[in-house]
């Protein structure tokens, strides 16, 4: 297995798509597994979750994840919002 892992900064990235169902089946898994072993992915991941219903039950329109939702998401994972890929 010689898979590239996600990392946390490419799980927030792909989140949105995910939870919209836009992301490929081969990326969902990759992300899945990244959630069941990561803690801090897995509460960002039922947040988002969260938001995104709310925002579809209030509203029929596709809807870009808020701000500031999205920079508190960041926040949380302490990752800087700089939309900077990171160099391992
Ligand atoms: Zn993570």
């Amino acid at each position: 297995m010689n898979e590239k892992q996600l990392t946390c900064h490419d799980l927030l990235h792909l989140l949105s798509d995910y939870v919209e169902g836009d992301l490929p089946e081969d990326l969902c898994k990759q992300l899945e597994e990244h959630i069941r072993s990561c803690d801090n992915c897995q509460i960002v991941y039922n947040t988002f979750r969260k938001t995104i219903e709310l925002v579809h039950e209030t509203s029929s329109e596709h809807i870009e994840l808020p701000e500031p939702i999205r920079s508190r998401l960041f926040k949380a994972l302490q990752i800087p919002d700089s939309g900077h890929d990171i160099t391992p």
